[in-house]
């Protein structure tokens, strides 16, 4: 039986990801913080709470990892875990710089050190490459992060491509673009969307509010974009794979669309100039054609079944959250 370990599987993707290897018969362990963490309920949404084993790590102690990834041995690492907002690393620069860059620096550091052969997976992210001159994003991009976050995930890039060529290990990158769900974090502005539009409809909510939402992202479903995540890790040769569904969409464009399957009026969505970041990419996607070719990997959804599905997805974890609280 195969062996891996997930760090952030209280995450979206961790859980994602934690149901994909558990179906492919793997024995699957996951770092947390605690087992008081609020994410866990992801796991029980997921119905694979038991199916899992929960180690409490810290990941800026390299003495908990070293004796963690002694004990378990695992065939591989999946590293998750991460201060994964933008616009709160604009808060929380020190805290998001320091515990993206140092968890990885660790993990990797204790792979070296065991000598083991295990495979290492990095949450790289398409933030990384800031605004850039030419559009789709491909791997070949220069990267120019413009915010702490990117700036952490591409700290992070550098050390896993470092280790590979200095040490040979097997370390590798998937460079996610933005993937949603239902069981993406309420700050985030697909999940803010849809969940405040649900609570206009059920008369909870009046407005939306947002910012700048003339940006237009590249964005995906999570569930495929794990896929990509186990895909990568299966490869021979370790390499760096931008994951990405190839079109970007405006937020006005997913405000609007989602407005109308809810049959919302356009009035109820007011913009805030308090909510638009310091620094902000105005477009960007990506071109997944490596991804396509090597891994074998595809993506075909269109923004309205993204949508779609993201509100149905929605009312199912709003029922189980009012169920379970
Ligand atoms: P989430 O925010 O849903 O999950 C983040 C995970 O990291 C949670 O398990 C969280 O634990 C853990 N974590 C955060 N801060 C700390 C900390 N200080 N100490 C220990 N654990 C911590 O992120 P996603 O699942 O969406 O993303 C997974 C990874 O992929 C992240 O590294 C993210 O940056 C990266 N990524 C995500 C993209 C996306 O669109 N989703 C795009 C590109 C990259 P807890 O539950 O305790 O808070």
């Amino acid at each position: 039986m195969q062996k891996a370990i997930i760090s952030g599987i209280s995450g979206q993707d961790g859980a994602y990801l934690a149901r994909l290897l558990l179906s492919k018969n793997y024995k699957v362990y996951g770092l947390i913080r605690s087992h008081l963490g609020e994410g866990l309920w992801r796991l029980k949404f997921l119905g694979i709470s038991d199916a899992v084993e929960l180690l409490e790590c810290d990941l800026t102690d390299l003495s908990q990892i070293f004796r963690i990834m002694q004990s378990i041995q695992p065939d591989e690492v999946y590293h998750l875990a991460a201060h994964s907002s933008v616009s709160s690393s604009f808060e929380q620069p020190i805290s998001t710089i320091h515990y993206n860059t140092i968890s990885t620096l660790y993990l990797l550091e204790t792979i070296r050190l065991l000598k083991t052969s295990l495979k290492f997976y990095q949450a790289s992210s398409s933030e990384m490459f800031g605004e850039v001159k030419k559009l789709p994003i491909d791997e070949n991009t220069v990267i120019n992060p413009q915010s702490p976050y990117a700036i952490s995930k591409a700290t992070g890039y550098w050390m896993v491509r470092n280790y590979r060529q200095a040490y040979n290990l097997f370390a590798t990158s998937g460079i996610l673009f933005n993937h949603e769900s239902a069981l993406r974090q309420n700050t985030f502005v697909i999940k803010k969307i849809i969940r405040t539009a649900l609570d206009i409809r059920e008369g909870k909510a009046e407005k939306l509010s947002l910012g700048n939402i003339d940006v237009r992202r590249d964005f995906g479903y999570a569930p495929s974009y794990v896929k990509a995540m186990w895909l990568i890790m299966q490869q021979e040769v370790p390499d760096d794979f931008i994951i990405c569904s190839g079109f970007s969409s405006s937020i006005r464009e997913i405000v609007e669309r989602v407005f109308a399957k809810l049959e919302i009026p356009l009035s109820c969505l007011a913009t805030e100039q308090t909510l638009f970041r310091p620094a902000e990419i105005s477009e960007n996607y990506g071109n997944p054609e490596k991804a396509k070719r090597v891994l074998n990997w595809s993506y075909d959804w269109s923004l309205q079944q993204l949508i779609e599905q993201l509100i149905t997805d929605e009312k199912e974890v709003r029922e189980f959250l009012k169920l379970h609280s």
